[in-house]
């Protein structure tokens, strides 16, 4: 029987165990499958990080009726969790009381048609998925699906330093020196790394600020610390968002307190510099070259954080309908595309911009986004329960719309921007993209 065969769900963050709550709730059979150790394992990687969004935005409106059956304390609607905090007091009691939905050390390494590849047309809209598994033990697995909702994110796959979406050349060889995360300050190891030092911060989204915030607040303590912030844009513009105007309040904070460090000239502004080269001086530090000729000079540590990728790899025997710019499901990437919007004028969207030709199959959560940088997880929500109604034949309901999105206060509509002068380069829910200026060959910076 079909019915009994699961929705398979990849991914234990916030996105997939959402969707599995909806499904249980609609009387399907979830299987979310994770290959970290527990819920949220990305998450975690970032549990430092004080998130924007309230706690009332970062709950999904099933699995919060689904906890609320258990002893689970409800966090105050109006704090601001940090990532650890989402996963200790929301995610991990999630997964718990999905119970043995919920797979973990569990990496899916591969989805096809059941003995079909992507070239045979028969039997697709028949046949089941089969999802191919690796456990943490290192065997391997086959999971018979009736459908998939592929909501593994995109945090393990960082975008590079190099200007053109590529390591830049030496990128690789000074990886010792290279994060692409926001440095935990807090930890002892990690401000002894970068304490004193002269640290690159490159990127532009709200993770760029957030390192540069918390560096400024380093250098407080340790005043030899210098910081330099490079960015592939002509001009700082709107990175900094809309402050007061930003119906997040957090978020929008966030970009007042980065632009009082620059204006305090507490951090060095480099605008125009599309990273070419990472050279290893004689002095052991670091020197950045762009493509035109600019020089970030006596380098320590640089911290890169322009944006995230999804992996497509394991997906290659189904047929999805990408975008050829962000690889986001066609129908969605217009409406999400940095060239042109910001987070406030994304509209809540479902099943029908997330489908494929593909029966069946779905891309939810951070991973629906592709490249662009403006994602939110109640976006996500949103997304998994249209996708799950309509799993669950409740069409009426997959096609309702149950989100107003918060605005940024920086939107500009459609049309603000010139996509091909355009440059996003933000990381994680990053500002709209502001049109490309030329920049000549330039300053060095020391
Ligand atoms: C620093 C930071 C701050 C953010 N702050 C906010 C905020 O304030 N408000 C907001 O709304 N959004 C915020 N976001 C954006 C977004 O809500 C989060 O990134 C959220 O975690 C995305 O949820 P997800 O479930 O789509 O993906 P993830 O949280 O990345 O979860 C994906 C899961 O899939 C697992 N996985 C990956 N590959 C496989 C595989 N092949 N097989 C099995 N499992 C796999 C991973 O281990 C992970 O557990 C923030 C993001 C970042 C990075």
């Amino acid at each position: 029987m079909m019915d009994e065969v699961p929705v398979v769900v990849v991914g234990a963050g916030p996105v997939g165990l959402a969707a599995a709550a909806e499904a249980l709730e609609r009387g399907l059979n979830p299987l979310v499958l994770e290959r970290g150790e527990s819920a949220g394992a990305s998450v975690t990687e970032w549990a430092h990080v004080r998130m924007f969004s309230p706690w009332s935005e970062l709950i999904a409106p099933a699995a919060g009726r689904l906890l609320e059956s258990t002893t689970w304390q409800k966090p105050d609607d109006a704090a601001y969790p940090t990532g650890g905090d989402w996963v200790e007091r929301y995610l991990r009691p999630l997964a718990e009381a999905l119970g043995d939905r919920v797979r973990f050390g569990a990496e899916v390494t591969g989805v096809a048609r059941r003995g079909r590849d992507r070239v045979v047309d028969a039997g697709r809209e028949t046949e089941p998925l089969i999802v191919h598994v690796r456990t943490a033990d290192g065997r391997e697995e086959r999971i018979t699906a009736r459908s998939l909702i592929d909501s593994s994110g995109t945090w393990s796959s960082p975008s590079p330093l190099g200007g053109d979406g590529l390591p830049a050349l030496g990128e690789r060889a000074a990886a010792e020196h290279i994060t692409y995360r926001i440095p935990d300050l807090s930890q002892p190891a990690e401000r002894a790394r970068y304490a004193g030092k002269h640290v690159v911060v490159a990127g532009s989204g709200h993770s760029a600020l957030t390192a540069l915030v918390s560096l400024v607040a380093l250098a407080k303590a340790a005043p030899a610390t210098r910081i330099s912030w490079v960015l592939r844009r002509g001009t700082v513009g709107g990175v900094f968002g809309g402050g007061a105007a930003d119906q997040l309040p957090a978020r929008g904070a966030l970009g007042v307190r980065a632009q009082q460090a620059v204006d305090a000239g507490a951090v060095r502004v480099v605008t125009g510099f599309r990273t070419a080269a990472v050279e290893a001086a004689s002095n052991g530090r670091l020197t950045l070259l762009s493509g035109d000729g600019q020089r970030v000079e006596d380098v320590d540590e640089v911290v890169v954080v322009t944006g995230f990728r999804p992996d497509l790899s394991w997906l290659s025997e189904l047929r999805l309908e990408l975008d050829t710019t962000l690889q986001a499901p066609v129908a969605l990437a217009p409406l999400i595309d940095p060239n042109v919007h910001s987070c406030g004028t994304v509209p809540p969207h479902g099943v029908k911009e997330l489908s494929h030709p593909e029966p069946g199959v779905f891309l939810a959560g951070m991973k629906s986004y592709g490249r662009a940088p403006t994602f939110l997880a109640m976006t996500g929500y949103e997304q998994v329960r249209s996708i799950v109604a309509e799993l669950a034949g409740d069409r009426e309901a997959a096609e309702r719309v149950e989100l107003v999105l918060p605005e940024t206060g920086v939107c500009g509509g459609a049309g603000l921007f010139d996509r091909a002068e355009s440059q996003p380069d933000g990381g994680c829910c990053g500002a709209p993209a502001e049109p490309q200026s030329v920049s000549l060959p330039g300053p060095t910076v020391r």
